[in-house]
């Protein structure tokens, strides 16, 4: 089988930050990533788990959110997939920076019930405001 594109890009030039990944069909993908490629240090599950509950909920409940195709946690537990339409660069650090500053608010998890997630335990909300706060504060220098 042929490499997809994004097992094309060299993982060991990848800073944490935020990456344009290309536009197909459309849509925008951004790569929030948080942790240095193969640097030892990863998202923890629970964290990654709710930080996607999180910043799904708020980019979705933005100015923004019919603009918002997705939004989700890589396999590797670097970072994040933020797809989008009709929004620039400019337009997704101000939509990223809004939607971060808003993470300390919350005292619970949305969409942490039974019903509404399939592994509801597994959320870690102080875990996930510090790793959303480091990010943040990468925003704040990109
Ligand atoms: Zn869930």
């Amino acid at each position: 089988m042929e490499k997809i594109p994004s097992f094309s890009k060299n993982h060991d030039e990848l800073k944490r930050g935020l990456h344009e990944c290309g536009i197909s069909h459309g849509v925008t993908t951004w790569d929030l990533r948080f942790k240095t490629p193969n640097g030892g240090d990863y998202l923890d599950s629970a964290a990654m788990h709710t930080i996607e509950h999180l910043i799904a909920t708020i980019v979705r409940n933005s100015a923004h959110k019919n603009d918002i195709i997705y939004f989700g946690p890589m396999g590797c537990r670097t970072g994040f997939y933020l797809l989008t339409v009709n929004l620039d660069r400019g337009g997704v650090i101000n939509l990223l920076k809004d939607s971060f500053k808003l993470v300390p608010d919350f005292s619970e998890v949305p969409g942490n019930k039974r019903e509404e997630c399939g592994n509801y335990l597994e959320h870690d909300l102080e875990s996930a405001k510090r790793e959303c706060a480091e990010y943040l504060e990468l925003l704040e220098g990109v």
